[in-house]
């Protein structure tokens, strides 16, 4: 389900061991079209359309956390679903996902649900604080900062008081992710720790391996395994770190492939997306070791938009790559400011 990159970067995992995929996905100009051995054009919630999907296939995942879970349901009532709907269902929402952490004794940073009725006692400490929506957030959109109540009071009174959460701006040391990979059998094994760096909310830069303690990748990765077991979670799984203080807090889980996992690709002997490949298929989980230090740096549709008011414009790669950086673009048929276009590839040392 989903067409976008992680969905091409899935698929081209699939072909290297011979297995087709269907694409399900509302635009015939999406990134995995142009390589997927089928495409079904259609809403996530189109009956007839999922109908067909469920009988052409043999095994279901995601690229998005984003599909209506009644059409999961429906999918996976016949055939397996990787991951399973409840992993799904608490990723969907950040107030969901932080207090599931909570209950499994994993810190997060201090949040409240926004109410109709608690609006006006929310607490002062929580503040400065960045509003968020529950749902369908990505790449830092449909956040706002307010810096004290009569602020968020302005701010939000166009808001729909439900789907809401906001969330004290802590300090960031280091921002972190770790991708872990469960298959059916319980088996887990994880990538090191990523450090990654955000511009305007979006992913800019992510290195490989992180530069942390040991102790905080062990902390990390017994979070993940304590989340992947409580789950039955099966595929890959990559939660989002903040170090604030000293102190490792949860910020949001991603049911899949993650943007700071394109590394893998490159410089680990299997990727992301194999992993996810190889889980949904019954092969045996691949071998995680990073052969090399690694960045990956994102490349968004700004770079189309150098001149003052110019029509976009393709860089010039060479430039770009400076000839010696890897580049993956992503058939994305238009540029536009903040959306992931490609990603360049550095290999910086042997480890
Ligand atoms: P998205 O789904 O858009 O990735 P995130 O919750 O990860 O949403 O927020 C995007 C970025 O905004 C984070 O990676 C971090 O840099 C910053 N950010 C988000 N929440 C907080 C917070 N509570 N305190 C400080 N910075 C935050
Ligand atoms: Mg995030």
């Amino acid at each position: 389900m989903g067409g976008g990159q992680l969905g091409l970067m899935m698929i081209e995992a699939a072909h290297k061991f011979g297995v087709s995929v269907t694409v399900f996905e509302n635009s015939r100009s999406c990134p995995a079209s142009k390589i997927c051995d089928d495409l079904i054009e259609a809403n996530f919630t189109d009956l007839n359309a999922l109908s067909k999907f469920r009988e052409e296939c043999d095994v279901f995942t995601i690229e998005t956390e984003n599909v209506p879970l009644a059409s999961l349901a429906y999918l996976s009532e016949k055939k397996a679903l990787t991951p399973n709907i409840e992993a799904i269902r608490i990723a969907q929402n950040r107030i969901l996902e932080k207090e599931f952490a909570k209950s499994l004794g994993i810190p997060t940073v201090p949040f409240v649900e926004i109410t109709a009725s608690n609006i006006e006692k929310i607490e002062k400490f929580l503040f400065p604080a960045i509003v968020k929506t529950a749902r369908f957030g990505y790449d830092g959109k449909g956040q706002v900062t307010v810096s004290r109540r009569s602020e968020l009071l302005e701010k939000i009174k166009n808001l729909d008081y439900k789907h809401y959460i906001l969330e004290k701006k802590v300090p960031l040391e280091m921002e972190l992710s770790l991708i872990l990979v469960r298959d059916k059998l319980g088996n887990m094994a994880s990538y090191p720790l990523a450090e990654n760096s955000h511009e305007d909310g979006i992913l800019a830069q992510s290195v490989m391996p992180a530069n942390v303690h040991p102790d905080i990748e062990k902390l990390a990765v017994s979070y993940g395994e304590k989340i992947a077991r409580q789950l039955d979670y099966v595929g890959v799984l990559t939660l989002e770190f903040f170090l604030s203080r000293g102190e490792l807090l949860l910020n949001e889980m991603a049911p899949r492939p993650h943007n700071s996992g394109h590394q893998t690709i490159d410089a680990s002997v299997t990727s992301q997306f194999e992993q996810q490949v190889r889980i949904c298929t019954d092969l045996p989980l691949g071998d995680t070791t990073l052969n090399y230090h690694v960045k990956l740096e994102n490349i968004l549709g700004d770079l189309w938009f150098l001149g003052d008011n110019a029509p976009p414009k393709e860089p010039n790669w060479h430039e770009v790559t400076g000839g010696v950086k890897i580049l993956k673009l992503y058939g994305k048929n238009e540029p536009r400011i903040g959306r992931k276009m490609g990603h360049l590839i550095t290999i910086l040392r042997k480890r």
